[in-house]
């Protein structure tokens, strides 16, 4: 639904239009860093409500900038005013449906992109996590909210659940789960006739009954992730991370007993590279094939959401299959599901120009239209399938 400040009383500034499309793009500013403060690094930044963001021009001569998107969060938003209103429960309420859904989070590194969807890596740790600390992510707030759905809605459905956690670090998929065995032998991605889609071989699937099982999987992959992050300096920023609930529901028909209608959903949760990495690949003077795969996923998924983007170039070829992170993330962006984008930028002076360069990455993001699916009845949920097997069906077919 919309969202307006007054009627949420947090610091986010509104909403230009309700998150009701298959792509929702949404800004959080963080707070100014106590370091940023001490050197009057200032803010740049201004927020004139109605979704809208005001960053100041570069130098004298150039205005500020203005953009809109469906809702920017102040630095003072909490992290449970994002998972109120940034629009991630529609997102897991059409995974249940059977939806590809995906969260990613975008920006340069130290802009809050982690901080977001996880919280500080501190939380899980060494120590059984406190379920109440106000640091948590999106994430773990988001497996909340699924088990409280789940749970009012068992009567004639069955739900099985199962979760992985990955990395993908110079194209190379290392399972966060089983990361020892993966580091010697990256993981394939393959193409599945029978599922119509790109999926990674031999990745860990684990079973999760219970919200605990999947506190443990998120646990589990940041454990391993921070320990990768010590064996290289910027590891973590170079690196994405995508972590899954496969959401499978069985729900007996109406008159039919002996009938089930299966259902397939997902919801992808994705802290990408920093969006600072390609140039400065390019500046660090790496051989052309060490900085494409370093920045490659970025890439690709920044010429896949601006033909998606551009009303010309959407019916024609989009390149998903050209990196591990669009194979992976090709049917939520291919319409058949529904992608949140949260832009996350530094307010401080220092970082204006990766901040624009966000901003307007994010900008370009919102220009996607693709039809909302929403399943209205029995006849209306025939042609939605049948849509979705003509989506599969491209892509299959740009595959081979
Ligand atoms: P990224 O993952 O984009 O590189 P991080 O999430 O690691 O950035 O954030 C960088 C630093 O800023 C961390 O110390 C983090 O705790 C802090 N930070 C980021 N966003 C917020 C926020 N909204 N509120 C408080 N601290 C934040
Ligand atoms: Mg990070």
């Amino acid at each position: 639904g919309s969202v307006d400040s007054t009627d949420i009383g947090v610091k986010s500034s509104g909403s230009s239009t309700p998150l009701e499309d298959n792509i929702n793009v949404v800004v959080r500013v963080r707070p100014l860093s106590e370091k940023e403060v001490k050197a009057s690094d200032d803010s740049i930044v201004q927020f004139p409500g109605n979704g809208q963001i005001l960053c100041e021009g570069q130098n004298d001569s150039q205005k500020p900038k203005l953009f809109t998107y469906n809702v920017v969060f102040e630095p003072g938003a909490t992290q449970e005013d994002i998972v109120q209103y940034c629009g991630i429960k529609r997102l897991i309420e059409m995974a249940i449906e059977g939806f590809s859904s995906t969260v990613f989070c975008y920006g340069q590194t130290g802009s809050g992109k982690t901080h977001t969807l996880t919280g500080p890596p501190q939380l899980f740790v060494g120590k059984k996590p406190d379920l109440n600390h106000k640091d948590h992510g999106l994430i773990f707030r988001s497996f909340f909210y699924l088990f409280q759905l789940l749970q009012q809605r068992q009567e004639n459905t069955q739900f099985i659940l199962k979760a992985s956690f990955l990395e993908i670090y110079n194209e190379k998929v290392i399972d966060l789960l089983n990361p020892g065995a993966a580091r010697k032998k990256p993981l394939a991605v393959r193409w599945s006739k029978k599922m119509r889609g790109f999926y990674v071989e031999n990745l860990f699937l684990v079973d999760c009954e219970e919200l605990d099982d999947l506190l443990a999987v998120l646990e589990e992959g940041m454990r391993n992730r921070a320990v990768g992050s010590h064996l290289m300096n910027d590891h973590s920023s170079r690196s994405h991370t995508i972590l899954t609930v496969h959401i499978t529901s069985e729900q007996q028909a109406e008159n039919e007993k002996s009938v089930f209608i299966s259902k397939q959903g997902k919801i992808n949760f994705v802290d990408l590279a920093g969006s600072e990495m390609t140039k400065k690949t390019q500046s660090e003077g790496k051989t052309l094939e060490e900085a494409n795969n370093i920045n490659k996923s970025l890439m690709v998924l920044g010429y896949c959401i601006a033909s998606l983007a551009d009303s010309k170039k959407r019916s024609g070829h989009i390149p998903y299959r050209d990196s591990q992170l669009t194979k992976l993330l090709a049917d939520s962006l291919a319409g058949n599901g529904v992608t949140l984008m949260i832009a996350c930028i530094s307010p401080a002076k220092s970082n204006q120009c990766e901040t624009i360069n966000t901003l307007r990455y994010a900008a370009r993001a919102k220009k996607i239209k693709t039809k909302p699916l929403i399943i209205i009845d029995p006849r209306e949920a025939l042609i939605l399938s049948l849509k979705r097997e003509v989506n599969a069906l491209k892509l299959e077919n740009e595959h081979l």
